[in-house]
Order: structure tokens, then C-alpha cells, then sequence
């Protein structure tokens, strides 16, 4: 059974303490605490040294009394920018008070770890390795998890507890994201006296957005330009502008294609009205897709029916550290742990779904048992 009051404390407490990207020091410390006291043995990678950051990623080790391969449940440390969060229960959720983010994404999923282990340990429930992998960076382009320390984790796949579906969805297939960056460079002019002898890099660039596809291009294709900076003065022909866009993908060739697109609308323009434009193109996170027949797959939709519900097999627009384990090798899935309105001040999550959660992870501890059982 979960203790909800226990639950809930653990939750509050995890939120209390800042954990900014960055600046994960505190609640590194906390949770080395605490798995420790569970009684697992725990490990910081030195995802720090190579990140110039102060804190790695802890991979923690729950020995198990079933002889099958060892499993992972994830979660990531940080939180976008909040301090100080005061979260509160008010009907039956809880909110922060309103003025910073919540941080349930991810602290529900930690909270979540936490009391499974103590029900599996309490109840005496017999199950197989578990691996908890916590990870520092992930708002901020999945960089815990690209330096983790793939060495120390026993477990060849696992659970992320990062997406904002309801429980029993089961993000099975995630977009490929290519960051894009544009320089154009005009050319200055004073704009009363000389206009012919500049060219306006603003121009440039409204005519080079105007000619790409934006938004939803297709099913499995999005592209988007999101911040525009350049000028000087009213009375300057602008020669510089800043564009930062993204284009995202569930297929890497539609990436690649609509990238090529936005980087020829740029170059395209600025050779015709005279310009020069440097492209910068970086792949944020690779694409992942899992199928049905795979055991981690498998072993989350037991566990989802074995909680009475549905599991939804979903895909997601976003990327989260499912992505780069995936690449990685590690077959992962991204689970719903219906978090509300993450990234915002009106983030929520029902004390329902936080006392849900806990018991999901123990059905996939059982679920493991009997799918990798019969293997
Ligand atoms: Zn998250
Ligand atoms: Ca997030």
C-alpha cells in the first residue's frame, strides 16, 4: 500500500529544494541520503567534470531477490528556472503557490521512486534488479544524460518518468530536433542620407522567413523561428540580424529535408539581395521509436492493465532524456505521469495521481518478473 502521507511529504520536501539546471548540488546530496538509508548502493557519475558543472548524474542499485535482468526507472534532477516554491494542497492537487513553477516535472517522478522502493522493501515484495538513474541538465538540452557514465548502469532498458501524459501512457516514439541558427550580414547605411548604399539585413531576413514553411507541416513534422534580434537605430540601415529556429521531427530524412528548406530560404535571399548568411545547424537529440514486441514495451503495458487501466502507446512532440538514452542503447520508455501545465505557474498534479504512481512502479517490478521471467 502507499503511504500517502508519505508520499506527499517526500514530494513537498523534493520541491522545496531549489534544483535549477546547473545547480543540482543539494538535491544530488539529499538523494545520495536517502537511497542510501533505502539501502541501496549509490554511485555520481563524473558527468560533472565533463560538463563543467558541479554535479553528475547518480545511478543508485536495488539488489533484487529474482534472478532476471535489471531494470531502470528515470528521473531528472533539475527543474526550468523556479526558486524558492512554495507548493501547496488545495482541493485535491497540488500547486505551487502560484508565483514560481510546481517542479513536479520531474520531482513527481522522484517522489514516485522513492515510495516504490519503501513498498517493495515494506510489503516484503519479491522482485528483480531495479537500477534508479537520476540525472542532472535535462531542461537544458539533455545534457545529464549525454555525458552519463553508460558504465555504471547494469540495466539495458528502462522506464523515464517524464511526460506529462496520463498514467498508462506510454511514449513509445519521439521526435529528432535540429537546432537552427542564422547571421545574416547586411550592410550599414546612414537611412536618410545614403539608404542605397546599405543592405537591410532585417529585410533580408522577413523575406527568407516569409518563404519557409513554418508550423505543422506534416504529421510527423514541425519547423519554427522563435527569436528574430537585430538593429541598431531608427535612422541606420540595419546589417546584422540574430535568428534562432528549430526544426523537429519523428522521421530523421523529413529533419533533414526541412532543415535543407529553411537554410535555403536564408541562403537563397541574402545571395539575392546582396547579403551574406552563415547557417549554424546542430541535432539537439535524435529520434527514438520502440515496438510492441520489445520486452520494455511488453513489461509497461502488463504493468499499466495490471493497475485496471489502458495503455495508450503514444509519441511525443518534445524531447526528453528517452531520446538520447535510446541512442544511447538503452531501450527506454517515456512514461505519463500526469503532471499538469509543466513549465508554468499554474503546474499542478493531482495527490490521485501521486499516490498512483508509486503503485505503477511496483506493477512494472512485477510485470519484469513475469515477462523477463518467461524469457
Ligand atoms: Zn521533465
Ligand atoms: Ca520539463
Amino acid at each position: 500500500m502507499v503511504n500517502q502521507a508519505r508520499v506527499l511529504e517526500e514530494f513537498v520536501r523534493l520541491v522545496k529544494i531549489d534544483s535549477l539546471t546547473g545547480e543540482e548540488r543539494q538535491i544530488a546530496d539529499y538523494l545520495k541520503r536517502k537511497l542510501t538509508e533505502l539501502g541501496l548502493t549509490v554511485w555520481e557519475d563524473t558527468a560533472a567534470e565533463r560538463l563543467g558543472t558541479e554535479t553528475g548524474n547518480l545511478i543508485a542499485r536495488l539488489p533484487g531477490n529474482i534472478d532476471i535482468p535489471t531494470i531502470f526507472w528515470g528521473a531528472h534532477m533539475d527543474t526550468v528556472p523556479g526558486r524558492g516554491i512554495e507548493p501547496v494542497v488545495r482541493g485535491e492537487a497540488v500547486y505551487s503557490s502560484g508565483e514560481t513553477i510546481l517542479g513536479a516535472d520531474d520531482k513527481a517522478g522522484i517522489a514516485a521512486i522513492l515510495e516504490a522502493i519503501q513498498i517493495l522493501k515494506e510489503e516484503k515484495i519479491n522482485h528483480g534488479p531495479i537500477e534508479v538513474l537520476l540525472t542532472v541538465g535535462e531542461e537544458e538540452g539533455l545534457r545529464g544524460a549525454k555525458a552519463l557514465d553508460l558504465n555504471l548502469l547494469l540495466a539495458q532498458f528502462g522506464f523515464v518518468l517524464d511526460s506529462n501524459g496520463e498514467i498508462g501512457s506510454l511514449v513509445v516514439q519521439g521526435p529528432c530536433q535540429n537546432l537552427v541558427e542564422a547571421t545574416i550580414a547586411g550592410r550599414a547605411a546612414h537611412a536618410g542620407i545614403n539608404p542605397q548604399d546599405g543592405i537591410n539585413a532585417i529585410q533580408v531576413a522577413a523575406k527568407a522567413i516569409s518563404a519557409m514553411r513554418l508550423g505543422r507541416i506534416d504529421d510527423a513534422t514541425t519547423a519554427n523561428i522563435g527569436v528574430i534580434q537585430g538593429g541598431e537605430a531608427r535612422n541606420i540601415v540595419p546589417d546584422k540580424v540574430y535568428l534562432k529556429g528549430e526544426t523537429r521531427s519523428l522521421k530523421r530524412e523529413r529533419l533533414e529535408e526541412e532543415t535543407r528548406q529553411m537554410q535555403f530560404c536564408l541562403e537563397n535571399t541574402a545571395r539575392e539581395m546582396g547579403a551574406t548568411v552563415k547557417v549554424e545547424i546542430e541535432l539537439l537529440y535524435p529520434e527514438f521509436c520502440l515496438s510492441e514486441n520489445e520486452v520494455v514495451v511488453q513489461i509497461a503495458q502488463d504493468a499499466v492493465q495490471r493497475l485496471g487501466r489502458q495503455p495508450s502507446m503514444d509519441k511525443s512532440g518534445g524531447g526528453s532524456d528517452a531520446n538520447i538514452l535510446n541512442a544511447r542503447g538503452l531501450r527506454t520508455i517515456n512514461l505519463g505521469i500526469a503532471m499538469r501545465k509543466v513549465h508554468t505557474s499554474e503546474e499542478h498534479i493531482f495527490l490521485r495521481d501521486l499516490n498512483l504512481l508509486p503503485l505503477f512502479l511496483v506493477e512494472i517490478s512485477q510485470a519484469a518478473v513475469s515477462v523477463l521471467g518467461k524469457v
